[in-house]
């Protein structure tokens, strides 16, 4: 029991999980005049959902009308356009198509653009075989008909989740990695919220843990949901097919999701997949002969020559499939003050800017939280170093020479773009947080001649930074 005390901290707000869900919320959080940490159990935030995902910003055609996912999904994608700007990320609405194959399968398209118009969903047309063909080229002869929807984009979830989280630190969110909340309970009108880094008592706790959100929820409700991991697997093509295809394109939906899609990357690479597996355990992100099979299968239907021998990377997400089926949000009828983001399963990338705007007003308006006058929402992210400007190159080359050396072939990624992924308020701590942030190592040979060099320059980095912090505590 006296555990519970030692190293007390007092917060206003504590968001458990740092993916898409909690660092949107951080975001939109940091601009009231509340102290607000969130903690993630990884080395890096967005190592769950929101880094093993399609990358589509959802039209929202395929959610059933009424259900929380239809909504948000609906209102999220209307938010991307401004956050985009707002947070600098690349963002490219590229339309989506889902296919029939036969002429049985055409009324299926009118059924869905049907539901999509019931959830407000604008731009959706049925299109025939010539001008799917003008459209995407590439796509397979047996295709009769598809629906086209204007409203789809694709984004990279990295550097969403990762410029919310970025934009929230600068405003005065504070960032806890590594740190595994594994207990939560009221006491005295505050949530003691017991970590891996010490206990916490907050005024209110978001609960944006993925797949673990059932486990918090059912530790301090008596409305209990489960969880049912449910994992995808893809396959990653090399970038020579960047002009393959400008749409994501999907085929029919069916009971277990939307069915394997072939989607252009903004990176420029192309994934096929996902999967749709129940499995037992929720961290299980292996990818199988068997799944991969079925993706190969499956995506050759859309693509009939798709090439598997360019495939640089294979990978699997799992899913936080909701036994309700729903995402379900907002305050627990029986626990003040403790907000879920749970089951929140696709469309959840697309719906995660409204669901975090819902949730921070709610927040806030139970704890009388008054705005922060001076929020920053402009976020610049990492520039390439390719595209500077000449002055800017020959800065850099004077102060820090060396850093315009590059370390990633594949990426053409110098040495001064790694320095300042790891230099970042909510910096890189690993190689994988170098990949997601300026794509060292995402190329073709996977990291296989940089990894030793982006290594060296991790160590150089985090040793300064911590000898830094260590003086500063002297
Ligand atoms: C295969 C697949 C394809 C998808 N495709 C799309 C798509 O194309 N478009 C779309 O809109 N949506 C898509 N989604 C859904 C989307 O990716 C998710 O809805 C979204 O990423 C959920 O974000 P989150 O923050 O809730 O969860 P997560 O990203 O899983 O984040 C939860 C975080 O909580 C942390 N955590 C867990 N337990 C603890 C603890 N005890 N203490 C501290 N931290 C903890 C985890 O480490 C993790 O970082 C897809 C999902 C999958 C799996």
């Amino acid at each position: 029991m006296k555990d519970w005390y030692c190293k007390m901290i007092d917060v206003d707000v504590l968001i458990v999980g740092g993916g898409i869900i909690g660092c949107s919320a951080a975001r939109e959080l940091s601009k009231f005049n509340l102290n607000v940490v969130l903690m993630e159990k990884e080395t890096d935030i967005c190592s769950g959902q929101s880094k093993a995902n399609t990358a589509i910003i959802h039209g929202g055609y395929d959610a059933k009308p009424g259900t929380l996912k239809a909504r948000y999904n609906v209102r999220g994608n209307r938010m991307f356009g401004r956050l985009c700007k707002e947070l600098d990320v690349p963002l490219r609405w590229n339309t989506s198509l889902v296919l029939a194959f036969s002429e049985k399968d055409v009324p299926q398209l009118e059924a869905l653009r049907q539901q999509g118009i019931r959830n407000g969903v604008t731009g959706l047309s049925i299109i025939g075989r010539d001008e799917i063909n003008r459209r995407e080229p590439h796509v397979s002869k047996k295709t009769v008909a598809a629906l086209l929807s204007k409203q789809s984009g694709i984004l990279s979830p990295f550097k969403f989740t990762i410029a919310n989280a970025e934009n929230a630190a600068e405003n005065g969110v504070v960032f806890h990695r590594n740190a595994e909340v594994f207990g939560i309970k009221r006491e005295e009108s505050k949530w003691i919220v017991k970590s891996t880094i010490g206990t916490f008592r907050a005024k209110a706790v978001l609960n944006c843990a993925g797949v673990y959100t059932d486990t918090f929820n059912n530790q301090v409700s008596a409305v209990r949901y489960e969880i049912l991991p449910r994992r995808g697997q893809y396959y990653l093509l090399d970038k020579k097919y960047a002009k393959q295809f400008h749409a994501s394109i999907f085929q029919l939906p069916t009971h277990m999701g939307k069915g394997t899609v072939i989607s252009p990357t903004v990176d420029g690479t192309v994934l096929v997949g996902p999967t749709a597996e129940d499995i037992m355990n929720r961290d299980d992100t292996r990818t199988t002969v068997e799944g991969l099979k079925k993706v190969f299968s499956s995506g050759k239907k859309i693509w009939e020559e798709l090439p598997l021998q360019d495939a640089i990377k294979s990978f699997a997400g799992v899913r936080a499939h909701c036994n309700q089926n729903d995402f379900i949000l907002g305050e627990a009828p029986d626990a003040p003050f403790f907000f879920n983001a749970l089951g929140v399963e696709s469309p959840g990338l697309t719906a995660a800017p409204a669901i975090a705007l819902d949730l921070a007003r709610q927040v806030s308006e139970r704890l009388h939280a008054t705005c922060k006058m001076d929020f920053q929402p402009f976020h610049h992210s990492i520039p390439t170093f390719e595209g500077m400007r000449e002055k800017q190159k020959r800065r850099i080359c004077t102060e820090h020479p060396g850093d315009e050396v590059i370390v990633c072939q594949c990426e053409g990624v110098t040495r001064w773009e790694i320095r300042e992924a790891i230099r970042r308020p909510v910096g890189a701590r690993t190689i994988d947080g170098i990949k997601r942030r300026v794509r060292a190592g995402m190329g073709s040979c996977q990291a296989r001649l940089c990894a030793i060099q982006i290594n060296e320059i991790l160590e150089e980095e985090l040793t300064s930074t911590f000898a830094h912090t260590a003086l500063k505590f002297k």
